[in-house]
Formats: C-alpha cells, sequence, structure tokens
C-alpha cells in the first residue's frame, strides 16, 4: 500500500461501549498496526439529543484496558486536532455552503407542521411518504422559493436545514473491502439533512465525511449498520470532488442462539456481559455488567472478540496482541454475522489464566485473599494459585480452590467423614502423623517418597491414608495431591491440622 494507512474508530458518545463497538475498535486497530500505519480517535458528538454524560470516558478507559492504543485524537491531540466533533462545529457549515452553491444540496425551511401535512396526504394514497425527489419541490425549499424568498427567510431567522439533493434514477457503484462490489439506484434513497440551523451542528453524514477527508483517512473499517449510508457517502465525495477513502463495512455480532443482533436483552437474560466495563447510567441509574469487574482479563477479552469475525485461516486460537497484528488482514473478516458464544468467553479466559505465571498470579489473587481476611506473602499467594490454576477459570474461582490452604478446616465435610473418619482410618492417622513427625525435609518428593515407602511397607491402602490425611489437612474432598498440601503447609501446621481433627472428631460407629 503506497499511501500511508490512516484509520479512525468514530463513536458517538450515546451510552456504553458495545462490544461490538469495542471489536470495530480492535480491526481498526490490528489492520493499522499491520499495515504501520495511524490509529485515530474521533468522537462523534454532534447529535446533542443523545448526548451521554460519562460515555466519552468511559470509551477511552475500556479501549486503554483491551490494550487498544490510540496514536492521534481525544486525550492524545495531533496535526488535526480537536477530533471531538463538538469543538470543530465552525468547520462544517462553510462545507454545506460549499455543496448547496454548487447545486448538491438545498436549503429546507418546511416545518413539522407542513412535513405531516405532506406525510398524511401521502399516506392517504397509499403511498410510504421519502423526503426526496417526489416532494423537495412541493416543500419550501430553496429549490421552490426565489433566492430573494430564500435570504429573506435566512434573514428573519426561520430555522432551516440543508439537505442532500439525491439524484434521481442514477446507479452508485461501490467497493466494500469484504462486501465486495455494491450497486444502488438513487431513487430508493433519501435527502439526509447535512446541516441544521437550530444548533448549528453538522449531522453525523456531513461531519464524518469532511473529517475524514481532512484527517486523511486510508481505510474507513465500522459496523455493517453503517452500509446504508455508503451510497451517500460516496456521492459526498464525488460532490466535494475529494478522494474517498477505502470501505470495509464489518459483520454484525448475533445473539448465542443465531437470530438478530447481541444485545444487552440478551446478556441479561443468559447471563453475560456485552459491555467491557461496568455501567452505570447517569439518568436512570441502570445498570450494566461488564467485562472487567465479571473478572475477565483483557487478554482473553481481546482474543475472543478478535476471533468473532475474522479468522485466521488456521487452527489456532490463541493470540497474544502482537501475534493479532501480525496476523490479521481484512480479506479474512466474514461477510456474515458472527454468533457470540458466552462459553467461549469463558474457555479463552480459562486458557490465559492456566498461561500466568505465579507472580502475576500473586498480583491478582491478592485482592481476593484480603477481602477474605488473609493476609499472606505474594511467594505464598501465587504459589497457592499455580498450584490450582488448571481448574480456575476466573480469579474469583481460586478463593474456593485454595481457602484450605489459608485457613485450617474447623469443621468437615460430612460426606467424607461418614466415608473415611471410621474403622482403622483414625488409629492410620495417629501412626501417619508419626511419620511425618519423623522427616525433616519436608519438600513435596521428600515426604511422597518416605510417606509412600512406608504405606508399601505396612500393606496399608494408599487411597484409605490419603484420604483421611485429605479430610484432617483440607477438611474436604477437594484439593490437589496430598503432598502439593503438605509442602505447602510445612511440617509445623500439617501436624497442627491432624491433631486438631484427632482431638476435636468423633470418629463415626
Ligand atoms: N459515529 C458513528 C458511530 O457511532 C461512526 C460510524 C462510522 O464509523 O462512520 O458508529
Amino acid at each position: 500500500m503506497s499511501q500511508q494507512v490512516r484509520v479512525r474508530f468514530a463513536p458517538s458518545p450515546t451510552g456504553p461501549l458495545h462490544m461490538g463497538g469495542v471489536r470495530t475498535a480492535l480491526y481498526n486497530y490490528l489492520f493499522a498496526r499491520n499495515h504501520g500505519g495511524k490509529m485515530i480517535l474521533r468522537i462523534e458528538d454532534t447529535d446533542s439529543q443523545r448526548f451521554v454524560p460519562g460515555a466519552e470516558e468511559y470509551i477511552i478507559e475500556s479501549l486503554h484496558w483491551c490494550g487498544i492504543e490510540i496514536d492521534e485524537g481525544v486525550g492524545v491531540g495531533g496535526p488535526h486536532a480537536p477530533y471531538r466533533q463538538s469543538e470543530r462545529r465552525e468547520i462544517y457549515l462553510k462545507y454545506a455552503l460549499q455543496l448547496v452553491e454548487a447545486g448538491w444540496a438545498y436549503y429546507a425551511f418546511d416545518t413539522s407542521a407542513e412535513l405531516d401535512a405532506l406525510r398524511k396526504e401521502c399516506e392517504g394514497r397509499g403511498e410510504t411518504f421519502a423526503y426526496n425527489y417526489t416532494v423537495r419541490e412541493k416543500l419550501p425549499t430553496s429549490l421552490s422559493l426565489t433566492p430573494e424568498e430564500v435570504r429573506e427567510r435566512i434573514d428573519r431567522g426561520d430555522q432551516w436545514v440543508i439537505r442532500f439533493k439525491m439524484p434521481v434514477d442514477e446507479t452508485v457503484e461501490m467497493d466494500d473491502l469484504i462486501r465486495g462490489h455494491v450497486k444502488v439506484n438513487t431513487s430508493t434513497l433519501d435527502d439526509k439533512v447535512l446541516y441544521k440551523s437550530v444548533d448549528a451542528l453538522p449531522t453525523y453524514h456531513l461531519a464524518n465525511i469532511v473529517d475524514d477527508h481532512l484527517m486523511e483517512i486510508s481505510h474507513v473499517i465500522r459496523g455493517e449498520e453503517w452500509l446504508p449510508s455508503l451510497p451517500l457517502h460516496y456521492l459526498l465525495y464525488r460532490a466535494f470532488g475529494w478522494d474517498r477513502p477505502q470501505f470495509a463495512h464489518l459483520p454484525l455480532l448475533l445473539k448465542p442462539t443465531g437470530g438478530g443482533k447481541l444485545s444487552k436483552r440478551d446478556g441479561d437474560k443468559m447471563g453475560f456481559p456485552v459491555f467491557p466495563l461496568f455501567w452505570r447510567s447517569p439518568s436512570t441509574g441502570e445498570t450494566a455488567r461488564g467485562y472487567r469487574e465479571d473478572g475477565y482479563f483483557p487478554e482473553a477479552f481481546v482474543n475472543m472478540l478478535a476471533l468473532l469475525g475474522w479468522n485466521p485461516g488456521t487452527e489456532q486460537e490463541l493470540f497474544s496482541m502482537q501475534e493479532l497484528i501480525d496476523a490479521f488482514s481484512l480479506e479474512r473478516v466474514s461477510k456474515s454475522g458472527a454468533r457470540f458464544q458466552p462459553d467461549k468467553a469463558k474457555w479463552f479466559n480459562a486458557q490465559y489464566m492456566h498461561h500466568k505465571s505465579d507472580a502475576e498470579l500473586a498480583a491478582l489473587f491478592q485482592p481476593v485473599l484480603r477481602e477474605h481476611g488473609v493476609e499472606v506473602s505474594d511467594e505464598l499467594a501465587g504459589r497457592a494459585a499455580g498450584i490450582m490454576k488448571e481448574r480456575a477459570s476466573f480469579i474469583t474461582d481460586l478463593w474456593d480452590l485454595t481457602s484450605y490452604f489459608f485457613v485450617a478446616p474447623h469443621e468437615y465435610e460430612e460426606k467424607q467423614v461418614k466415608k473415611y473418619w471410621k474403622g482403622d482410618n483414625p488409629a492410620r492417622l495417629v501412626e501417619v502423623r508419626e511419620v511425618l513427625a519423623s522427616i525433616d525435609d519436608f519438600s513435596l518428593e521428600n515426604t511422597e517418597r518416605v510417606v509412600n515407602a512406608w504405606i508399601a511397607e505396612k500393606g496399608y491402602g494408599m487411597g484409605q491414608i490419603m484420604n483421611t490425611l485429605r479430610l484432617a489437612l483440607v477438611g474436604a474432598g477437594k484439593g490437589p495431591g496430598m503432598y502439593d498440601v503438605t509442602a505447602f503447609l510445612g511440617k509445623e501446621e500439617t501436624l497442627r491440622r491432624i491433631d486438631y481433627l484427632l482431638a476435636n472428631l468423633k470418629p463415626v460407629e
């Protein structure tokens, strides 16, 4: 690619960023990095009606959590600053007027009452109303009024909008990097509003095209829901006489059941988040769960998202961000929607869990331990987590899996008591206690060697001894191998727990 790659993620701050939006940002980022290009963050906040306080901060924090780095844009700055459209408002009127001047757009003064009347008339004839070539000359517009009348209305302060004058019966031929060649007849399209005098702001279409041009965007990678706007965008580039960027429209994220777009409601119903971070609506107080707060690792979330709509063409499923950057291409993005599978998200998290070092696990596990009132060294926290990580999907799972390492059992699982705290076993526990008491090197290997040799010599059942010991040390029928536990607890604590059981629990008859 000769031209420098410059892509943008251009969200509107209308609420929390959906995971589909995060995926759009991610694909833009991967594409930019893969081509040595730039990733730009532009905030499209010209729709003041839909502006939600806190949404922009949420977007930025989400991208940061995912490790999606911004080269230019809101929060970073850059040669095309400002990158927040509400701060660029003076720019757009000039371009809207340029289109009016050149006959590509027109002023429209119609009031909602006038529009309603026309709509009713239309519907009365059994037609669906569209603001297009069939009505634009019947309404008070600069196409039906004289230039003097237009000037007079503007000067006396009437509200106006500027609309695009969609050509009649022309075929727009478009190329999309994912969908291929697409054709649309312009007579099926309406005359979109480009600019509104009421708030002196452009609409999405105008601001988006003007900014993509001024910011020298080379590729527009965005959600499929924008595909219907593509003909208008093509025509706007033509009207301005500007070179177009290339376009790529990403497939939808579908519900786990397949039909339709993945929504917050699906998440609420089936118990999974559809947003990267927890969100509380500032107006309604309504909350939405987030992957971060639900205990997902950002690397796992990003890995999972990357594969929802793109495939590497190999069997590989686990990718670091750098591996994604190296492998990513738009050619391997699918045309059809990608079905989200909540279990697969958990699977990814578990994989990342299993690959973490004891030190990484310790840092993540310590807050959970502290919450349970356990103060231990990072070394011990990491060791316990490391022993049990293969059975965990989330950091919070580790507490259930390892709590007995830190807290001695004083109550015992009934099922295990009934099964093992009877017959010869209490006497055997006294014996094994003596064997353990005689061992100086309490390492896993040494303890295992000595105790196993003693069991063999005595001809005792390995299962009986181990399960009775497990009852004393863990209090339940769970946990890793017994010698993992003795090595972790050390001699003193191991003997103390055995003594506690012997002194406090009467064998079952
Ligand atoms: N502001 C639009 C959105 O919220 C951007 C669409 C585009 O990327 O062109 O998705």
